[in-house]
């Protein structure tokens, strides 16, 4: 298959903004690809070769892309860093440039997917002392071939700048339009939901159809989307939805891990999907000793201990486990507990489907416990009193809350999504204080005065999972330290965007854009009313979308969830629903 009619494809992606139209477009494609370029195709357009727990990343140097231009289009490097400077993508340098490509001496042979393929692996896997010529080379053999559309995707891919707004969701869609109906759509969602691999859902779908889908099953190597709680102000409150009696559990303050435990391997992922196995080593080797179980798939919470007292510590000690470096030290001197919650595999059997009690139990029974690998606390809560001694036992013990847990039959595992089977109460709610939000940055403006030359604020927005984009609910100038301001241009630059992204709904127009790509946690007075911010945009009233009143960073960047992982639109209507029906 040519290259150039995939290129085409994600052009014609990228020109539009609405979510149906990209979804007949990508249908209409997905259905005349056989099922292997299907999958392969299904990775490329998320900008990568490889399902997104792959840990090996594309990743390439935009000094090197630059210099494979510069290469192909006879340019002088000098030359295409002053158009660097200007463009800030490579990919539209390179599209440019390969307009008005020099003849090379070189025959140019048409660009197949195969090539492409080929070509980007190789660029993954070069290694030693010469792998940037080697990048180079593979690079340099692939734009020589290149149209101009073909080239600016190129060079997207291997920079990592593949946003052409094709969501997961939008992908779904797409697959259940091509190969089954609108019925089969949550069913795929689901395949999708329990193995993180689209291209396996697509190339399965493709090749057995939506029955073949309902056969994939929860397997030890691919993580499963976490499941999420929603949130209430009262332990009152929670009771009367969980029907009046629920369990409860200590709400740790760490980090969360899905372990994967094999026969004779073990590996940790974050619910970002990222391998943390090398952050926790210990915690990986334990938890193979006390499985009593072949396989398991396992969800615990890593939190820091104090050495001498054994007491919990905060957050912020469990983040010096996430270095690349010294982790031999890290681990001696930051110890760390697993508090297990939940128990999705156990051997052969899919756990995901069985009610939380039955979990739960099963979790027990499949560990032998030590002081490395706990249970968390839990107790079946039936009153107000019961449940608030809980509650003040879970901050006695330095946990944030507690997390109410459904008893009901139907409280099974559900995988990537948020609902009230688990509810969260922590010790913010009873100050008078909304839960923190998960913002992503798009955007950011130039400091005066004493942030003069740094960036003074930055524009932040919720992700609308319904559209797809992501709506702006503050401009969030206050919180930030010297170090922080001083660390933002080496945290954000990497995503600056020429103009505003496709996929972001503002009505600000901020000094610098962002790709939306970096998730800072921040709390706020209150949710209001906004002519300007454009969350839930006309919902709750014509002409005004909801925004934050007084937000403040907290300090905490969220480098453990993606953009699509951060407040949505739909939650921060349902809080905003919540503080004028309870004045919360
Ligand atoms: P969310 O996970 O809801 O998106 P968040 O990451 O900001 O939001 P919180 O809202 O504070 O986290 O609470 C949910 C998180 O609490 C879980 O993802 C998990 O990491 C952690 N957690 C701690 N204790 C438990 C427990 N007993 N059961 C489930 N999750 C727990």
């Amino acid at each position: 298959m040519l290259y150039s009619e995939i290129a085409d494809v994600f052009d014609r992606l990228e020109g539009t903004s609405s979510r149906l139209e990209m979804t007949s477009i990508l249908s209409g494609f997905f259905r005349t690809l056989d099922p292997v370029s299907l999958r392969h195709i299904v990775y490329l357009s998320q900008g990568k070769l490889h399902p997104d727990f792959f840990a090996v990343e594309l990743g390439m140097a935009d000094k090197l892309v630059l210099r494979s231009i510069a290469f192909v289009s006879g340019m002088s490097e000098s030359k295409i860093d002053e158009l660097w400077k200007k463009e800030g993508d490579p990919g539209t340098i390179a599209e440019t440039l390969v307009k008005n490509k020099k003849q090379t001496a070189l025959s140019y042979e048409p660009l197949t997917l195969e090539t492409v393929l080929k070509n980007l692996t190789l660029i993954e896997n070069a290694e030693g002392r010469d792998s940037q010529d080697k990048k180079t080379k593979y690079l340099f053999n692939l734009l020589k071939d290149s149209g101009p559309v073909e080239a600016r995707y190129i060079c997207r891919i291997v920079t990592g700048r593949m946003r052409i707004g094709a969501a997961s969701m939008t992908i779904l869609d797409a697959l259940a339009d091509a190969f089954g109906t609108k019925e089969d759509r949550p069913e795929i969602e689901r395949a999708f939901n329990i193995t993180c691999d689209l291209g396996l859902v697509a190339e399965t779908l493709a090749t057995g159809g939506v029955d073949a889908v309902r056969k994939i099953k929860v397997a030890v190597g691919n993580p499963i989307k976490v499941m999420l709680a929603e949130r209430l102000p009262s332990i009152p409150l929670i009771l009367d939805r969980m029907g009046g009696r629920c369990a409860m559990e200590f709400k740790y303050d760490g980090i969360r891990v899905q372990a994967h435990i094999d026969k004779d391997s073990v590996k940790l992922y974050s619910r970002r999907l990222e391998d943390l196995t090398s952050n926790f080593p210990d915690i990986a080797s334990e938890l193979r000793k006390r499985c009593r179980a072949e396989r398991a798939i396992i969800e615990g919470e890593c939190v820091a201990v104090d050495p001498e007292t054994g007491g919990m510590l905060p957050f912020q000690t469990v983040t010096h486990r996430r270095k690349k470096h010294g982790m031999d030290k890290a681990v001696e001197d930051y110890p760390v507990r697993i508090f297990m919650f939940d128990i999705l595999l156990a051997d052969d059997e899919d756990m995901t489907l069985y009610p939380f009690e039955q979990r739960r139990s099963r979790l027990g029974k499949t560990f032998d416990l030590s002081e490395k690998v706990q249970l968390t606390s839990m107790e079946v809560v039936g009153t107000r009193q019961e449940g608030e001694e809980f509650f003040s036992k879970a901050l006695s013990m330095k946990c944030e809350g507690i997390m109410a847990k459904s008893l009901s039959p139907e409280s099974v595992y559900r995988a990537g999504s948020r609902g009230f089977l688990w509810i969260k109460y922590k010790k913010d709610y009873e100050e008078a204080l909304t839960d923190s939000f998960d913002l992503v940055a798009v955007g950011a403006f130039h400091g005066r005065g004493k942030r003069a030359g740094k960036y003074g604020a930055l524009l932040m927005a919720v992700f609308d999972d319904e559209t797809g984009k992501y709506c702006t609910v503050c401009k969030l100038g206050t919180g930030f330290d010297d170090a922080f301001l001083a660390g933002m241009p080496d945290m954000l630059d990497g995503y600056l965007s020429e103009a505003r992204p496709r996929m972001v709904d503002t009505q600000m127009t901020p000094d610098v854009w962002f790709l939306p790509t970096v998730v800072l946690e921040v709390v706020a007075a209150e949710i209001s009313l906004s002519p300007t911010h454009t969350a839930a945009w006309g919902v709750v009233k014509e002409d005004a979308g909801l925004g934050l009143r007084f937000p403040r960073f907290t300090g905490r960047v969220r480098d453990d969830k993606g953009p699509e992982e951060c407040t949505t639109a739909n939650e921060i209507l349902s809080i905003y629903e919540l503080q004028t029906a309870d004045k919360l």
